[in-house]
C-alpha cells in the first residue's frame, strides 16, 4: 500500500502532539490533523497541573523519596484497582521522566506550586508556569522545530479502513494514507449526546451540566465515533471527574468554600467540605438525588464569604469566585438560594430532614468550639459556626465536567481494541479519547494532561516502529 505519511495523528492537543514529537525523531513521516483553526486543544486551556512521581521539580522543592511505585500503590488503591494496571504502571514509571522531558522542551513547573493534589500525602501535582499553555506551547514549537506537518481547520470525519487494517483517514473531502492512524482527539465534554450515553451520572443534573473544554469547541468525542466504525471497544463507561458547583454558571470552579457546612437530604455531614476534587464531586453524587447543600449562617457570610482565597489552590488564573457576597445576596433575592430565621424552617425549604440538619448542626458548633473537626476533619484556616440566623442554603451538585473517562479501549502499547479485546491493525490511541485511564476515583489534579502526554509519547514511539517496518515491507 502507498503512503502519503507513516504516522497520521488525528487532533493536535497535548497527546497528539508528544506523539507527532516522537514518532518523527524516530524518523517516521507524520501528519498532525486538527479541526480546530489552532493547536493545544483542552490541553492549552487547562490549568496545566501534571501528575507525577520522582521528579527534579520535587526535589527542588525539598520533597524527597517518591517514587513510582508509590504513585502506582495509589492510584490502584484509590481506584479499587479498577484500571488496567499494565497501563497505569506506564503512566506511573513515566510519570518522572515525561516531566524531566517537558522541562528540556521549555514548560517550567514552578517548584512553589507544587502540590498535593490528590488524597494522599505526597505533592505530585507539577503546576506549570502559563497553566495549560506553558505546556501546549512547549509541545507545539518542539513540534514546529522537528518540521511536523500540521493541518489546521481538518475535521476527520472518518477512517480508512482495507482489509482488516485501518490505513489513513477522510477530511475535508480527500482521502488521506498512512501506515498507521493515531487517535488523540481528546474527550466528549462538549456533546450532550455523547454525555448522556457514556456519562449518565453528568446527564442526570440536565441544564447544571457542563464541561470546562467548553471553548475547545472540538471536544465531541469524535475519536470514538471514529473507532467504533471500524469495531473498537468502548470502555470506562460513566467515569470521569465531576466538579461541584452551586449552578450559577459556566465559571470555572473546583473547590467549596472553606466556610460552609454541607448537609445532605437526611440532615447529615458526609464529607469534609475542603476535600479534594478527587473525592469530594463523587460523595456528592452518591447521596440521595445527587446533591447537597451548603448551609451557613450570616455572620459567617458576613465574614468570610469575600475571602477567596481557597478558590485556585494551583495558580492557574482559570478559577472564578461564585460564593461571595454579592452573588449570594443576589441569589437571595431571587430566591435561588434559600433563607430562613431557623433551621427547622430552612431544613423545610429545601427538602432536608429538619431535625437532622439542627442535630448536625449542634455536633458541628461543638466541635468548632474545641478548635476541631472531630467527624470529618475538615481543614481550614478558620472554622465557622453556624448558629445565628438568618440562615441559608444554596444547593450544590457535582455537575461541571473536568474529564471525560469513557472512551477507546487500548492496552499498554496504545493499540486501539476492538470488541473482543484483539488489537485493530493499523490503530493506535492516546489522551482523554481512550476508557482506560480513569476509575472510581480521580487520582488528582494533573491525572490527565499526565496520562495524555505520557501515552502520546508511547503511541507516537510504538506508531512509528511499527510505520517504519511497513515502509520496509513495501520498499
Ligand atoms: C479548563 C480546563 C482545565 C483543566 N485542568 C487540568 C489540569 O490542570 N490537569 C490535568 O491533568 N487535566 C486538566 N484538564 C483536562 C486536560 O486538559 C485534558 O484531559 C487533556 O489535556 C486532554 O489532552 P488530549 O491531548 O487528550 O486532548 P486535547 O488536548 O483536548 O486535544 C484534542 C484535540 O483534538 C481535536 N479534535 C477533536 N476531534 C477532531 C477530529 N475529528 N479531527 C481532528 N481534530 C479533532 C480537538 O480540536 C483538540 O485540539 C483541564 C481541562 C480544561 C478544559
Amino acid at each position: 500500500m502507498a503512503t502519503d505519511f507513516d504516522v497520521i495523528i488525528v487532533g493536535g492537543g497535548g497527546a497528539g502532539l508528544a506523539a507527532a514529537i516522537e514518532a518523527t525523531k524516530l524518523g517516521a513521516s507524520c501528519i498532525v490533523l486538527e479541526a480546530d483553526t489552532k493547536l493545544g486543544g483542552a490541553t492549552a486551556l487547562s490549568a496545566g497541573v501534571f501528575y507525577a512521581a520522582d521528579t527534579s521539580v520535587q526535589r527542588e522543592a525539598g520533597v524527597e523519596g517518591d517514587t513510582a511505585d508509590a504513585m502506582f500503590t495509589y492510584v490502584m488503591a484509590v481506584n479499587q484497582w479498577a484500571l488496567k494496571p499494565d497501563v497505569i504502571r506506564l503512566i506511573c514509571d513515566e510519570s518522572g521522566p515525561t516531566v524531566e522531558w517537558l522541562r528540556s522542551l521549555g514548560t517550567r513547573f514552578i517548584k512553589e506550586f507544587l502540590v498535593v493534589s490528590g488524597v494522599d500525602d505526597m505533592p505530585r501535582g507539577h503546576s506549570s508556569e502559563g497553566a495549560g499553555g506553558g505546556i501546549a506551547d512547549a509541545l507545539i514549537n518542539a513540534a514546529g522545530a522537528l518540521g511536523v506537518q500540521t493541518a489546521l481547520g481538518t475535521r476527520v470525519e472518518r477512517l480508512l479502513f482495507e482489509d482488516g487494517r485501518v490505513t489513513g483517514v477522510h477530511a475535508g473531502g480527500m482521502d488521506l494514507h498512512g501506515a498507521v492512524t493515531i487517535i488523540t482527539t481528546g474527550g466528549f465534554g462538549n456533546s450532550p449526546e455523547m454525555i448522556a450515553k457514556h456519562f449518565p451520572t453528568a446527564a442526570q443534573h440536565g441544564s447544571w451540566t457542563w464541561a470546562v473544554h467548553d471553548p475547545a469547541p472540538f471536544i465531541l468525542g469524535d475519536g470514538i465515533t471514529l473507532g467504533e466504525q471500524v469495531g473498537a471497544g468502548i470502555a470506562g463507561h460513566d467515569t470521569g471527574l465531576l466538579l461541584p458547583t452551586s449552578g450559577v454558571g459556566k465559571f470555572v470552579e473546583a473547590f467549596l468554600p472553606p466556610w460552609i457546612m454541607m448537609v445532605n437530604e437526611d440532615g447529615r455531614r458526609f464529607a469534609p467540605e475542603t476535600s479534594s476534587y478527587t473525592v469530594c464531586g463523587y460523595l456528592i453524587n452518591e447521596q440521595t438525588n445527587a446533591h447537597a447543600f451548603a448551609i451557613f449562617d450570616d455572620p459567617t457570610m458576613l465574614e468570610a464569604s469575600n475571602d477567596s482565597s481557597y478558590l485556585d489552590p494551583y495558580n492557574s488564573g482559570l478559577a472564578t469566585p461564585t460564593w461571595e457576597e454579592a452573588t449570594l445576596r443576589k441569589r437571595i433575592a431571587s430566591g435561588d438560594v434559600k433563607v430562613a430565621d431557623t433551621l427547622v424552617e430552612l431544613a423545610a425549604k429545601c427538602g432536608i430532614d429538619g431535625a437532622a440538619l439542627v442535630e448536625t448542626a449542634r455536633r458541628y458548633n461543638a466541635d468548632i468550639a474545641d478548635g476541631v473537626d472531630r467527624q470529618f476533619f475538615k481543614k481550614a484556616k478558620k472554622l465557622f459556626t453556624v448558629e445565628t440566623g438568618p440562615f441559608y442554603a444554596v444547593e450544590v451538585k457535582a455537575a461541571i465536567i473536568g474529564v471525560t473517562g469513557a472512551g477507546l479501549d487500548a492496552d499498554r502499547q496504545c493499540r486501539v481494541l476492538d470488541t473482543h479485546g484483539v488489537a485493530i491493525p493499523g490503530l493506535y490511541g492516546a489522551g482523554e479519547v481512550l476508557g482506560v485511564l480513569q476509575g472510581k476515583r480521580y487520582a488528582g489534579g494533573g491525572f490527565s494532561i499526565g496520562p495524555a502526554v505520557i501515552l502520546g509519547r508511547e503511541a507516537g514511539r510504538q506508531a512509528a516502529v511499527e510505520a517504519l517496518s511497513h515502509r520496509e515491507a513495501v520498499a
